[in-house]
């Protein structure tokens, strides 16, 4: 890639096109209201940009929706299987290819699997399904991310990076066969979309190697980690990146995809392995919950997306746009005074909502006051991760305070440009003139678990109109 320019051009021109959601300030009060300040409770045809997550949010291309069409729905062998496991082989090198619905099927699946009282999973971090289904089968999640990643202003190349000698010592102290396995999640979705070194990478295998455990990558954005690894990583910087995604997938035994992220489509997923004791049974598990081994869920025509989005996604001119996109988005909020986790990672921007309302406690939902903010404000809609998304509660059914308190805004794929994303800049530099006006909410209603997604809140010492 030799684009000298400023100007981000979108790799692609439009052949389709869907109304954006344009709505008045005064309306968008009484939506706030009718939503309870709950963003998951508002029609997504009343959000004019939406940033609330990438996954599944993604635009296929042309040739994907021609592969739609030429999709093979037989129940058993069809074509479209074959192409899909020949794509998925020829990218990670795994012998087992098992289709499933979506990431997490794959998790419930492997983990059902191998999980259990008593053993552990290690990972540079889990994603949230991850966690969930790890424990779900009874076994603990434990997360090692390296120091570095927890300070958000302070930039460094690979903050999704695992602490090995963290890991190590652990592995030490509760003894490598209560370890049936070790996850690296490229990027890092839990802790900023941070993408993973090659060179820690290779420090997990070999790590692993020495204590017999085996290595899967969490890859649903193993694209974006790979262009990072040829932005930052030395020796990198000539290298395909379809080859560097090659070699990521070498030091692993396995991996699974949420295929909604880095295989540009709007579901689907898969779970690949060397082990063929782990592949049997995991077919088993398949075959009761998903479907069966040629389609695991999906149908044919998705997996012909898939095969398509696959190879989509390592084309550079797309990465070049997709990363650059992130970084022009943290540029622009930055010079606004928003701060953020910087730098950006792969898939969006997150907003430090603590650093930026420092009037407000964790009490009063700064990450959360912030989105609903950003809705009243612009029809922008991002995703709280703070007190509210952590959930945590004393006796007195209080919430604690969460670690962080940050807005995502996650960027779906191909899907807007670089003037929505400089409308996205301008709404959010507007809210940072007047950030002292901004009030905190109070919680009206909020179930045990998962709160973030049903609670129902109001401003703090305001009318919950
Ligand atoms: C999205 C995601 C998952 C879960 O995948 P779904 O398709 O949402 O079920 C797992 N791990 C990571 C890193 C993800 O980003």
């Amino acid at each position: 890639m030799d684009w000298k320019w400023k100007t981000i051009i979108e790799p692609f021109k439009i052949k389709s096109v869907e109304p954006l959601g344009f709505t008045t300030r005064e309306e968008r009060l009484k939506i706030l209201n009718a939503a309870h300040y709950n963003l998951f409770n508002i029609r997504a045809e009343k959000v004019l940009i939406d940033l609330l997550t990438d996954s599944g949010t993604g635009a296929m291309s042309a040739a994907q929706w021609g592969g739609i069409m030429i999709g093979d729905e037989s129940y058993a062998g069809a074509r479209s299987y074959y192409t899909f496991e020949r794509e998925v082989k020829g990218l990670t090198g795994f012998a087992e290819i098992i289709p499933v619905h979506q990431g997490r099927a794959a998790e419930k699946i492997l983990f059902g699997v191998i999980g259990g009282r008593g053993k552990y999973i290690i990972s540079n971090s889990h994603f949230d399904t991850t966690r969930a289904n790890v424990e779900f089968s009874g076994a603990q999640a434990v997360d090692f991310p390296v120091k570095e990643a927890l300070d958000f202003d302070k930039p460094a190349p690979f903050k999704g990076n695992a602490d090995i000698t963290a890991m190590e010592k652990f592995i030490n102290e509760k003894g490598a066969k209560n370890i049936p396995l070790c996850v690296m999640t490229v990027t890092n979705n839990s802790l900023g979309g941070q993408p993973v070194s090659m060179e820690n990478l290779k420090a997990a295998q070999n790590l692993c190697r020495k204590h017999g455990i085996p290595l899967f990558l969490d890859c649903a954005r193993f694209a974006e980690n790979a262009y990072f690894i040829k932005l930052r990583e030395k020796g990198y910087a000539q290298c395909p990146v379809r080859e560097i995604a090659q070699e990521m997938f070498e030091l692993a035994d396995g991996a699974w995809m949420s295929s909604k992220k880095d295989a540009l489509v709007n579901i689907g997923g898969f779970l690949a392995m060397n082990n063929r004791d782990w592949s049997a049974k995991a077919r088993q598990m398949l075959i009761l919950t998903e479907g069966f081994n040629t389609y695991g869920g999906l149908a044919g025509r998705d997996l012909e997306a898939i095969a398509i989005g696959l190879r989509e996604v390592l084309d550079e001119n797309y990465l070049q746009y997709r990363i650059r996109s992130a970084q022009y988005l943290g540029e622009g909020l930055l010079k606004r005074g928003v701060p953020i986790i910087n730098p950006p990672g792969g898939h969006g921007v997150y907003v430090n909502a603590r650093k930026f309302l420092p009037h407000l406690k964790p009490q009063r939902f700064p990450a959360q006051s912030l989105a609903c903010a950003l809705y009243l404000e612009g029809g922008i809609r991002g995703v709280e991760i703070g007190t509210l998304m952590f959930g945590r509660r004393d006796a007195k059914n209080n919430f604690l305070a969460a670690p962080m308190e940050l807005v995502r805004l996650a960027m779906p794929r191909r899907v807007y440009t670089q003037s929505h994303i400089d409308y996205v800049i301008e709404v959010l530099g507007a809210l940072a003139k007047k950030k002292k006006t901004i009030k905190g909410l109070e919680v009206v209603e909020a179930p045990k678990v998962l709160a973030h997604f049903t609670a129902k809140l109001k401003p703090a010492g305001g009318r919950s109109a």
